[in-house]
C-alpha cells in the first residue's frame, strides 16, 4: 500500500504562523488602542451573509460581484456568500440591531478575514484580513477629517512610515453622473487602446476604468478628465473643508485626481493609503464616504464614511521591531529521566509566576540541550542534572551574555520567589 499523500491548502489560502501572527496581534492591539480613543467600539460580524447583501451594496457591475465572490447555495437553497468586504455587513448590522435608532452616529471597527477569488500573488490572496472602521450617520466634513486623523495616527503608531495618504473627491448624486458621462465619452474615443474589461466598463461603469491595473489602460487614463473639474458646489465645499481640517492637524496627504474607489456606493471623499516598497500591490488600505449605501440596503437615508486596511500588506509596510520576536525567559533542561518531574514542577511554578518558559525532553547530552535552548532564542537555560537534583538547585546559564558566573534556582522555592530570582538574573549586570 502506498503512503497517503499530504493534503495542501487551497490555492490563494494561506497559513499565518506564529512569527507573523505575533506581528498581526500587535497591529490589531494598536488599532484597538487608537480607535477606542476616537470613540469606536468593536463589532464582530458573521463571515457569511446573504448573497443579495453584496449584490445590492457593491453593485452588479463591480469585479467583486461579477467574478470574485465565493457564493454557494445553502442546503435549503438560500444564496450565501463569504464576505468579500465588511462595510455591507456593518450597515446590515446597524439596521438589523436598531442602532439606526439607538445609536444613529455609531462608530464601529472590525477585523477579520475577507474572501475574493482573485489571481493570487504577493500581497493578494483569496482569503485576506482587514482592519476597518466606519462612522455612520454623519455627513459633515469633520467626520471625514477626524477619521483621517485617526488613520494617520494609527499608521504612525505602528511604524508604517513609508505610507502615504492620497485623497480625492468622486462627487455625489448631483455631479457624479456628469463626470461619468465625460469619462464615457473619453473611453469611447480611446476604445482601441483599452483592455477587454475596460471595453465593458466604458458603457457599464466608466469610473472603474480609472482603477484598471493594465499598464496600457493606465497610460491612456492619465489623460482622462478628472473628477475635480466636474464637482458641484456642495462637493467642492465639502472637499475644501476636509482639506482645511487635515492641514490644521498637519496630516500629510497628496491629492490624486484619478483616485476612485472600486465600489459603486462611494461618493465625495475617497482616499487610499499607499506604501512604497510593496511591489505591484502597493495599496495598504482605502476608504471613503458612502452616503447612499444605508438607503440602498433598505434603511433610511443615513450617510457613512469609513476605511479598510489589508493586514498582510500593512504588516509588510510596518514589519515592527525584533523585540516582538523574543524567545522565552528561560528553557528548563532535564539531563536525565529522574529530572523530568522536578523540571515540570519548576516550569509550572515559573509559568504560574508569569514568565514564558520552555521545557525540553530529557535524555540528550547537555550540548544538544543547550543547542535546543539557543534555537528557541531563550535568554537563560536552567539545567537539572544528577548533581543539581542532589543539591536541590538548578544551575542557570545566561545564553545571551555567555558568562560563567554560577547562578542557581532553589527547587523548593515558591512560584513568585522563583520568578523574582529569574527576573533578577535577566535584569542583573546590564
Ligand atoms: P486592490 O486595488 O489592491 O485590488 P481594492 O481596491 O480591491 O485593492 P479594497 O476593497 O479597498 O481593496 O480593500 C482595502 C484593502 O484590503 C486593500 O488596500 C488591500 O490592502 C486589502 N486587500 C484587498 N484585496 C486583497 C487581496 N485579495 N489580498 C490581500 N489584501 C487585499
Ligand atoms: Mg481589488
Amino acid at each position: 500500500m502506498s503512503a497517503p499523500q499530504a493534503i495542501a491548502a487551497v490555492k490563494g489560502f494561506r497559513d499565518v504562523l506564529p512569527d507573523e501572527s505575533r506581528r498581526w496581534r500587535a497591529l490589531e492591539e494598536a488599532a484597538e488602542r487608537t480607535f477606542t480613543r476616537y470613540g469606536f467600539g468593536e463589532i464582530r460580524l458573521p463571515v457569511v451573509e446573504r448573497t443579495e447583501l453584496f449584490a445590492r451594496s457593491l453593485g452588479e457591475t463591480t469585479d467583486i460581484v461579477e467574478k470574485e465572490m465565493y457564493s454557494f447555495a445553502d442546503r435549503d437553497t438560500t444564496g450565501l456568500t463569504l464576505r468579500p468586504e465588511a462595510t455591507a455587513g456593518v450597515v446590515r448590522a446597524y439596521l438589523e440591531n436598531g442602532l439606526v435608532q439607538s445609536d444613529p452616529t455609531a462608530r464601529l471597527f472590525y477585523r477579520g478575514p475577507m474572501f475574493r477569488r482573485e489571481r493570487p500573488q504577493r500581497g493578494r490572496y483569496r482569503q485576506f484580513y482587514q482592519i476597518g472602521a466606519e462612522v455612520l450617520g454623519r455627513d459633515d466634513p469633520l467626520a471625514d477629517a477626524e477619521l483621517l486623523v485617526m488613520l494617520e495616527r494609527y499608521l504612525a503608531a505602528v511604524g508604517a512610515r513609508a505610507a502615504r495618504l492620497e485623497l480625492n473627491s468622486v462627487g455625489d448624486r448631483v455631479c457624479r453622473p456628469v463626470y461619468r458621462e465625460r469619462l464615457r465619452e473619453f473611453g469611447r474615443a480611446h476604445l482601441a487602446g483599452l483592455c477587454p474589461d475596460c471595453h465593458r466598463r466604458v458603457e457599464r461603469n466608466p469610473l472603474r476604468m480609472l482603477d484598471c491595473k493594465v499598464e496600457s489602460c493606465r497610460e491612456i487614463m492619465t489623460r482622462a478628465p478628472v473628477a475635480a473639474d466636474s464637482l458641484c458646489d456642495g462637493c467642492r465645499a465639502h472637499l475644501a473643508q476636509v482639506r482645511a481640517l487635515l492641514e490644521q492637524e498637519r496630516v500629510a496627504y497628496v491629492m490624486n485626481p484619478r483616485l476612485v474607489r472600486g465600489l459603486d456606493y462611494y461618493c465625495r471623499t475617497a482616499f487610499e493609503v499607499v506604501a512604497s516598497g510593496l511591489g505591484a500591490q502597493n495599496a495598504v488600505g482605502g476608504g471613503g464616504r458612502y452616503d447612499g449605501l444605508v438607503a440602498a440596503l433598505g434603511g433610511p437615508d443615513v450617510p457613512g464614511v469609513g476605511f479598510a486596511l489589508g493586514l498582510e500588506r500593512l504588516a509588510m509596510a510596518a514589519p515592527g521591531t525584533e523585540a516582538e520576536a523574543a524567545g522565552p525567559a528561560a528553557v528548563i533542561l532535564p539531563l536525565e529521566a529522574g529530572a523530568i518531574g522536578p523540571a515540570l514542577a519548576l516550569a509550572t511554578r515559573l509559568r504560574d509566576g508569569g514568565l514564558a518558559i520552555g521545557l525540553e525532553p530529557a535524555g540528550r547530552s547537555l550540548k544538544a540541550l543547550l543547542r535546543a535552548a539557543d534555537r528557541r532564542r531563550a535568554r537563560l537555560a536552567a539545567i537539572l542534572g544528577e548533581e543539581e537534583l542532589r543539591a536541590g538547585r538548578a544551575t542557570v546559564r545566561d545564553l545571551v551574555r555567555h558568562q560563567d558566573r554560577r547562578q542557581v534556582l532553589p527547587l523548593d522555592a515558591s512560584g513568585p520567589e522563583l520568578a523574582r530570582l529569574l527576573q533578577a538574573m535577566i535584569g542583573g549586570g546590564e
